[in-house]
């Protein structure tokens, strides 16, 4: 297998998978992981697959292209990740962003169920100082959108937000889970790690408020 192109960078994407498994990000197959390793290509962890247990030969090369993307290199018997679209459609608005995580964390699925509306404002947390271009003092808006049936369904829509809402580091998806990036590997998994606990900050702070309200 070391004849593989881009090794380093496909065992980064195995031990990424495994962190996020233990997390809990990306238990039952879900979520996804994809990182750029040169100027237009990218590797992208298969779809229905125990994240877990990925290997290095598991993972897919695709190449940006004008009209989407076109596979460079397909593992055997394993599928293209269903978020690959979205994944796309994200590098295409952010130019400068070098990986990209999608999970299923429960403190992102709890958030857009007690959170009606488009989007979410989070401010007054020493942690959103983790996230590029946001301090303390400052709010931090993430757009939410509704789950569809069909992961790719959902690509034309992120592309919107992405642009829509140009500080976010994030997209929500209703009852799902997150899409996260970062200028590069380090800078995603630190916005992620970042979110999630802002995420379950927020639920636990509401929960605390309501419990609170009734008392008085
Ligand atoms: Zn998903």
């Amino acid at each position: 297998m070391n004849n593989l192109a881009y090794l380093p960078q496909r065992e980064l994407v195995c031990d990424l998978c495994k962190k996020f498994y233990a997390k809990g990000w990306a238990s039952g197959t879900g979520g996804g992981v994809s990182i750029r390793v040169d100027d237009s290509n990218y590797l992208i962890a298969p779809s229905g697959v125990q994240k877990e247990e990925i290997e290095s030969k598991d993972l897919f090369v695709i190449e940006l292209i004008d009209c989407g993307y076109k596979i460079i290199e397909k593992p055997e018997n394993l599928k293209i990740s269903a978020c690959t679209d979205i994944f796309v459609n994200i590098y295409k608005k952010r130019k400068e962003v070098g990986a990209i995580i999608h999970s299923h964390s429960i403190n992102s699925v709890l958030l857009t169920k007690i959170v009606n509306g488009d989007h979410v404002t989070i401010s007054k947390y020493e942690m959103l100082k983790g996230l590029e271009g946001c301090n303390y003092f400052g709010s931090h808006t993430i757009p939410i959108l509704n789950n569809v049936e069909n992961e790719c369904d959902l690509a034309d829509s992120v592309a919107e937000v992405v642009e829509k809402y140009p500080l976010s580091h994030a997209v929500l998806v209703r009852d799902h889970g997150v899409y996260i990036w970062g200028r590069n590997w380090e800078r995603a998994k630190v916005h992620a790690e970042c979110y999630d606990y802002l995420f379950e900050a927020f639920i636990k702070e509401k929960q605390l408020m309501n419990i609170i309200s009734l008392k008085n």
